[in-house]
């Protein structure tokens, strides 16, 4: 799944490889996806898109962009993988939108459980990616303590840390998988409810925020996502479905995992307190 770092990473690699190129040809899905979100008809997206050279690529929240001339944008949201073959005759069959460039390279796009795949002029009509493209990232200087402090008086329920950090987008792109570490790493449980924070507990776990996912996406991404290419990215996680059951790094107590507001959480019992 994209999340703040995965999408930094993607849109780095598109740029990359992609930027200068021109679209030859749009391609609908060969194989349909109930699940697969587009706007308007994805059949025409080929007489938007052709013709139009790629300029560049930007990472934000869950989305990534492929910005085209003409203020013409191809958006992937979470969910949605993307993927470079040298050749069409490399890509996979089943796709829910491929997309040729002019030296016969290509990507596909293809939706796992659910996905959104846009193109269009202009900003995307979608509250999400507005508020996503809008907000700052926590990968940026900007995003300080302060901007931290302001989550946490956002809400006057005393949610947990799981419902305040990972939920309703109030951080675009921090989301149920990047949310483990960092929880970690600052020592809190993810159901600890934010009114037991102690100041300091509240400045670790914001320096912990800054520092996981900086070490993410400078790592290309955690080790549970591909990148562009197909390739796991090398940041180790350390609570996520390859290390259930698992020794804790810092204390050997063995990894939990548990389902909880709708996603499963990680955490140890030891070092993670509620
Ligand atoms: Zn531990």
């Amino acid at each position: 799944m994209l999340e703040i770092p995965e999408s930094k990473v993607m849109s780095l690699q598109i740029e990359d490889v992609l930027a200068g190129k021109r679209i030859a040809k749009v391609n609908p899905a060969s194989s349909p996806h109930k699940f697969a979100w587009y706007n308007g008809d994805p059949a025409e997206y080929d007489k938007l898109l052709s013709g139009k050279q790629i300029l560049s690529s930007r990472g934000h929240g869950m989305f990534v962009d492929i910005c085209c001339e003409n203020n013409i944008f191809i958006i992937a949201g979470d969910g949605t993988n993307i993927r470079y073959y040298p050749s069409p005759e490399e890509c996979p069959e089943k796709f829910q939108l491929q997309i040729v460039f002019d030296d016969n390279s290509c990507i596909a796009f293809t939706v796992a459980m659910y996905g959104g795949i846009w193109a269009c002029k202009n900003e995307l009509d979608n509250s999400y990616y507005q508020g996503s493209l809008h907000s700052i990232s926590p990968l940026d200087d900007a995003f300080n303590e302060s901007v931290f402090e302001k989550i946490f008086q956002s809400t006057t329920k005393d949610l947990s840390m799981k419902a305040l950090l990972a939920t309703e987008q109030r951080i675009p792109g921090l989301g149920n998988g990047t949310l483990q570490d960092i929880l970690f790493n600052g020592g809190i449980h993810p159901k600890r409810k934010k009114s037991t924070l102690s100041d300091f507990e509240k400045g670790e776990l914001f320096h912990s925020l800054k520092v996981i996912l900086n070490s993410m996406t400078e790592n290309g991404g955690r080790d549970t996502e591909k990148d562009l290419f197909g390739v796991n990215g090398k940041y180790k996680t350390i609570l996520s479905k390859n290390t259930v059951n698992k020794p804790c790094p810092n204390c050997g107590s063995n990894i939990v995992k548990e389902a909880y507001l709708g996603g499963a959480i990680y955490y140890c019992p030891v070092c993670q307190k509620i």
